[in-house]
């Protein structure tokens, strides 16, 4: 690893202060010491976030929910806030590495190191949420699911760090589940997928978004999968026929962890399986 000069800041501002072009960013450092460690990245300068106060809290707001970019993956499947209403993003939380990676790893650092396999991606885009990102002179939001252009590139500007996410509030008759398949306990995803739902009074639905993971060069949305589902009230074929959907829609590559036929049958098992967590939850059967 190549020498490079370590701050460690006390304020968000001194932070951005010290965001020079060849200065990163380190929440956790699961992600970002092994590229260090592999050469891939060579900063001059790390920007120790954890010191800053308040980038780590998760609270209600007047939309809904705002998690701090520095919540560990640990606090995030532990939280209340979050398992009663967003089951799908406490599942992936707790879903990612082991206790002593989900004690390190945090939920902006998952986002912002823009793995196509990142586990919180999909709920997060499935529920609806936005990355508050800021920058010296302001803050602007990002959807989730405009923030990732390729595999480790995000929308997010230089000088510009990641600080919160917004999650809208759950309303009622909605709900949202996770799905993943690994190779071994350890692994990243081979696929993952996450689904929400919003019923009317009928039972119809009157929202729905899917998300997929680790088939495409970003985590991407199902939209014909989602179409499927609209003004239709919950069977097994209709869940079956939106999974064939999402299927046809993924664009999954051969790699080491395994082959495109095999990760497009697996979006076709978990998109199924998703969507039927999604209605059990809306339903309140769950
Ligand atoms: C053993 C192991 C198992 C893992 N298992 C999983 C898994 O199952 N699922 C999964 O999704 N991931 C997994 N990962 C990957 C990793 O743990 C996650 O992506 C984690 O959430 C990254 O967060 P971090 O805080 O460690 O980020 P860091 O490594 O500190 O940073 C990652 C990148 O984001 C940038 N960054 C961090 N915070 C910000 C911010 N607030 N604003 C702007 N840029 C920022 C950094 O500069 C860096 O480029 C695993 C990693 C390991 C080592």
């Amino acid at each position: 690893m190549r020498a490079f000069d370590f701050h460690a800041p006390r304020s968000l501002d001194e932070a951005l202060a010290l965001l020079t072009p060849k200065a990163v960013p380190l929440a956790g450092g699961t992600d970002l010491f092994l590229r260090m460690e592999r050469r891939q990245t060579q900063p001059d300068t790390v920007v120790d976030l954890k010191r800053i106060p308040a980038l780590d809290r998760i609270e209600p707001s007047d939309r809904g929910l705002r998690i701090g970019a520095l919540t560990l993956m640990e606090t995030l499947a532990a939280s209340s806030l979050i398992r009663n209403d967003y089951d799908a993003l406490a599942r992936s939380a707790r879903a990612v590495g082991s206790i002593q990676t989900r004690n390190r790893a945090t939920v902006g650092g998952n986002l912002a190191n823009a793995s196509p396999a990142a586990d919180t991606a999909t709920p997060l885009m499935a529920l609806g949420a936005v990355v508050e990102a800021t920058a010296a002179d302001g803050t602007r939001e990002v959807p989730v699911e405009r923030l990732f252009l390729g595999p480790g590139r995000t929308a997010l500007r230089d000088r510009e760090l990641l600080t919160a996410i917004l999650i809208p509030a759950m309303p009622a008759r909605a709900g949202s589940a996770f799905q993943r398949c690994v190779r071994t306990a350890m692994d990243i995803a081979v696929v993952n997928c996450a689904a929400f739902v919003r019923l009317g009074e009928d039972g119809v639905v009157v929202d729905a978004r899917i998300a997929l993971g680790a088939v495409g060069p970003t985590p991407l949305r199902a939209a014909s999968a989602e179409g499927r589902l609209k003004g239709q009230r919950f069977s097994p074929r209709m869940a079956e026929e939106a999974a064939e959907c999402a299927a046809d829609e993924a664009q999954p590559i051969d790699d080491v962890r395994a082959g495109a036929g095999y990760r497009r049958e697996m979006v076709r098992v978990l998109t199924r399986r998703a969507i039927e967590g999604a209605f059990q939850r809306a339903r309140g059967d769950a």
